[in-house]
């Protein structure tokens, strides 16, 4: 028998985190079916239970100079049909899941779940996103990156939740983001892929592309992408093998029931070499 805690305010969330060992539900669309029990029963859920889909406080998208900051609570279809978000997030939310789990589903839960199958993360990865997580007594800002450090999971502490993410508001020449699974939609990902590109005076000046499903993380090299910045798009196109040579090494996928662990690879590397090859 687990107890459910419904906080009326942000701030009574994190005291009651602060004060017990609580599983934080959002939208639960990730969390019913990890914990399902069989059909007319409840689900077996481990620990206490914080709901905090509720807090307004956690319910908002705002635009600043370079950034959209959108809390943890914005379902995924109310980031969907934000003028402020950007496209790249909307192309991938929008062949996320279905109309009624992306009205369940939130932002903040698809980063915790940390799957590396989840849609949003290769682009929160290209767009340089942070997430802001908060304890009672304290504030932390972390890179994605950072953030989440294998499947499922994160280095959020039991008296922290997340709060907010900010997103580089950016545009890009070039942007790509790419789903391959069983259906167009309400199918998870057996490889996602996200690119973005600008060229300044016929060269490269930002080059970031991320991997989702190859590996126990989402696959972002930065030292990969500063090889070719400031070469000419010619020069790009030449490098072509060789920057899929270099990204091979990182892409370490498994065979699952989705897929196979060469067939992931395979078209992971086809999608850079396409997206390469779409550089003109
Ligand atoms: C039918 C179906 C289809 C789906 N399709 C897709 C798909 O195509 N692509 C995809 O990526 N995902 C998909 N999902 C997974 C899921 O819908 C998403 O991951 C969603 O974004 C989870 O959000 P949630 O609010 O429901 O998370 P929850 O289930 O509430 O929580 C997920 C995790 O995040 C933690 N958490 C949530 N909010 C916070 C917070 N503010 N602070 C700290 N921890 C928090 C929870 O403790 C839990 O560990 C699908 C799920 C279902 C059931």
């Amino acid at each position: 028998m687990v107890n459910s805690y419904i906080p009326k305010t942000y701030k009574e969330a994190l005291n009651l985190l602060a004060q017990n060992e609580l599983l934080i539900i959002a939208g639960g669309t990730d969390l019913m079916v990890k914990f399902k029990s069989i059909s007319g029963l409840l689900p077996k859920f481990k620990k206490d239970m914080l709901f905090i889909s509720h807090l307004a406080e956690l319910d908002f998208i705002k635009k600043e100079k370079n950034s959209i900051h959108i809390g943890a609570n914005v379902t995924l279809e109310k980031v969907l049909n934000s003028k402020h978000t950007h496209y790249l997030l909307k192309k991938a939310l929008l062949i996320m899941a279905s109309p009624a789990i992306r009205n369940m589903g939130t932002v903040g839960g698809n980063i915790v779940n940390a799957s590396p199958a989840g849609d949003t993360l290769p682009v929160l990865y290209v767009l340089n996103t942070k997430i802001v997580v908060e304890s009672l007594d304290n504030k932390r800002i972390i890179p994605i990156e950072d953030f989440i450090v294998g499947p499922s999971k994160t280095i959020l502490k039991e008296n922290e939740l997340v709060k907010e993410i900010i997103i580089e508001d950016k545009s890009f020449d070039y942007m790509v983001f790419e789903k391959i699974g069983t259906r167009q939609a309400d199918a998870i990902s057996k490889i996602s892929f996200a690119a973005v590109t600008n060229i300044k005076n016929s060269n490269i000046s930002d080059f970031r592309v991320s991997f989702g499903a190859v590996g126990p993380r989402i696959v972002r090299e930065k030292e990969l992408e500063k090889k070719v910045i400031g070469v000419t798009i010619d020069e790009l196109n030449g490098m072509c093998n060789l920057i899929c040579d270099n990204y091979s090494k990182f892409i370490t996928p498994i065979d699952d029931q989705r897929s196979s662990a060469i067939y992931r690879k395979k078209v992971a590397l086809n999608l850079l070499e396409e997206y390469i090859k779409s550089i003109k």
